[in-house]
Parts: structure tokens; sequence; C-alpha cells
């Protein structure tokens, strides 16, 4: 960043990549035209709409034609799983998730169950794991949709997507995966992960906001119903008129994702590293989550005696996030990090770390130097709590 700001809120958004924005406004000048329109303008956006969708589909090892564009993975989250639940809604009422995913999708599952499904809520160990077995113990003969999350926003833990996706083919169960943290860090190939539904969005990798998709896998049964309705297209599964130039933009994330997923994963693994290194010295301090089973981008921590709305103030100019950004205006304690088991002191103590490509290792070093510091003065100046 141009100010003396230290942005560590990756998992909140990421700037695009130099590249896509100067692609974005070249698509503003010159790929205004509807794309549905029947004119040589019209056929241009067309265009670069394909080869966005070529570009997303390399990355993920699919068909284009499995790819409906969105606003971004609140929709995705909403259309795969409202819909996908009434599509199969003769099958059974029965769904699963998680109180650890993300509000667009607990809140998609709380308005289902005012319709009258009913849905069974897993909870993880400590660690913020599903156990598998624990998962498969929970399907009924009349579930017929899972939603499990690849990697959780507040925590970074990776579930065990190959496992739980297994379970769900063997049984024919719609299973879809907010993968909003995942694509474009991990590598995912859709040809071999067993999932149906698999929501993404642009802001996460580098690219533009305002832009997602929904992965539809070609399979028998694996359809969703519209949750909007307008104009004839996307085959009517999401209506509206598409963003060429928003779409433009995805693609390239997701080309340049592909190129260096790899490299990014080594240089985020060194940063939490570094990271850690730091803050371990600190009292008191735990990891929420797991070290070994999260993606290495994100690094929660809570400490003992603080308040982590007055540890974000200490923490300025750096640029972190307490629970999630989505809870950020609210004091409640984090509900992933209370489903974790930790109190409500502990959750509220709660800041995430998260970095990416522009991060550098001083960056890390200053931040872990600067916690250690403003939690000492914290707790100089606070009475001792027991928690
Ligand atoms: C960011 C995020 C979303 C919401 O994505 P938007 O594109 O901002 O709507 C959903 N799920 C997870 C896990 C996220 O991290």
């Amino acid at each position: 960043m141009k100010d003396d700001l230290i942005y560590l809120d990756y998992a909140a958004s990421t700037p695009v990549d130099p590249r896509v924005a100067e692609l974005l406004l070249d698509c503003h000048r010159t790929r205004f035209a509807n794309p549905s329109s029947n004119h040589a303008a019209g056929r241009k956006s067309r265009a670069s709409i394909e080869h966005a969708a070529g570009q997303l589909s390399a990355l993920l090892n699919v068909d284009p034609k499995t790819l409906i564009w969105t606003s971004g993975a609140t929709e995705s989250d909403n259309l795969a799983i409202a819909g996908g639940a009434r599509y199969r809604a003769h099958r059974g009422k029965h769904l699963v998730t998680m109180p650890t995913e993300h509000k667009a999708v607990t809140d998609v599952f709380h308005m289902l169950e005012k319709q009258g499904f009913e849905v069974t809520w897993l909870n993880p160990a400590d660690n913020g794991l599903l156990d598998p077995a624990d998962f498969a113990a929970a399907l009924r003969a009349d579930t017929q949709l899972v939603s499990i999350m690849y990697v959780n926003n507040e925590t970074g833990v990776m579930q065990d997507i190959p496992a739980i996706g297994a379970i769900c083919r063997e049984r024919d169960i719609l299973f879809h995966v907010d993968a909003a943290q995942a694509v474009g860090k991990i590598p995912i190939d859709l040809q071999e992960l067993p999932v149906d539904l698999l929501s993404l969005t642009g802001h996460k990798f580098y690219g533009p906001k305002g832009i997602g998709a929904l992965y539809i896998a070609d399979r028998p049964g694996c359809r969703v119903e519209p949750i909007l309705f307008g104009g004839g297209q996307q085959r009517r599964i999401r209506p509206g008129t598409l963003p060429a130039d928003l779409i433009a933009g995805l693609g390239l994330a997701a080309e340049i994702a592909s190129s260096r997923i790899d490299a990014d994963l080594d240089h985020l693994t060194d940063l939490r590293h570094a990271l850690w290194a730091g803050i371990d010295e600190v009292d008191g301090v735990l990891v929420n989550g797991d070290l070994d089973a999260g993606f290495p981008g994100i690094l929660s921590v809570s400490v003992d005696n603080v308040d982590g709305e007055s540890l974000l103030l200490e923490l300025e100019p750096i640029c972190v996030a307490t629970g999630s950004a989505c809870n950020a205006l609210s004091q409640e304690p984090s509900y992933v990090l209370r489903a974790l088991g930790r109190s409500d002191l502990l959750a509220q103590s709660a800041i995430r770390f998260s970095f990416g490509r522009p991060t550098r290792r001083e960056d890390v070093e200053f931040a872990a130097r600067r916690y250690g510091e403003a939690v000492a003065r914290l707790r100089s100046l606070a009475p001792e709590v027991t928690t």
C-alpha cells in the first residue's frame, strides 16, 4: 500500500492484481456492450466472457459449461443451498452443515429451517476439524444436501473435503462446498474432488469484487432451482446481464493463480512461520484452529485478559480483523470461535492475521512485535480477569 498501512486482512479481501486492474479499465472502454446483443459489439463482450470461462475452468479442471456467473460467493452459496434443497425437496427434507460456516451459508439454512427443512448442525472438534466418521453418522435416509466449507475464513482450518465428498457420493447426497477462501490459493481439481456444487468469488484471489461463480457438476440429479428470475441468461439458472468486464477480470485472476499457486503457498507458509515464531513468545497466546490442518495464509490467535477491539486499535497502522470482517461491527464474540469451544472472553480477544502475495517478511515480523507490545500495554492497564 502507498500509505503507511500494513494490510494483513487478505481473508477479508485482496487488492486486484495490477494486470487485472489494467484489463478492467480496457474492458470498461471496449467491452461495455450487452453480451446478449446480437451485433459485433455484443459479440466482443461474449468473446471476453468465453475466454474468462476457459481461464477459470482451467484453474478448476472443469468444462466451462459447468460454471454459472454470480455476483460473488454470497450469491453462489444462496443459489447452491436454497436452489439445491428446493430441486431435491422430493427426496427428503434433511440437510447437514456446520455452525462454523460463513453467514452466507448459515443464514440460508436458517431460512430453510423456517420453510420446513430439518437441519443437523455438526460441531467440529476444538481444533475446528469435522471428523468424517461423525459426519457419516449424522446422515439419514432422507438427507438430500450437505454444505461444508473448504478453508474457514476465520481460522484457516481446512476440512477433509475428499473424505466428506466421497461419503456423499456413495449415498447420492448433493454436496456443496463454499470454497471462497480456497479457489486460487490451494490446488483444486474437480475431476478428482467429489464435489457437486462449489462457490467462489473473485475478490478473495486478486480479482474484482462483485463477481463470482457457482460450479454445478454435470451429473444426473445435480441441479439447482433458480433463486432469481428475469431474462433467459445462463440457461435461466441465474438471469441478469453479465458484466463482461468483471468476468474478464476474474478470468485473468484465475489464470495468474494457476501459474503460481505453489509459489504462493510457499511464500504464505514462510510468512505464517515468521509471524507465529514472534507471537508464540507472548504469554497465554493460543492458536484458534490448527496449524497443521490450516491454510497458511491465515493465523488466528486468542490471548488471556485482553479485549480484541482494544487490541485492534493498539495495533494500528496494522490492518487485521477481530473474529471476522462480517461481524466486525457487532461486539458479539465470534460464533465460529465459540463453536471451537473458546470461552466468550477468549473468543473476544481473537485477532485474525491474513496475508497475501504482496506481504513481506518484515511486515509480519513488525506485526508480531507490535502484537507483543500491545498485549503487554493493555494488560498493564486492565485488572486481571479470569477466563
Ligand atoms: C468472503 C466469503 C464469502 C462471501 O463472498 P462475497 O463474494 O463477498 O459475497 C463467503 N464465504 C466465505 C468463506 C468467504 O470467505
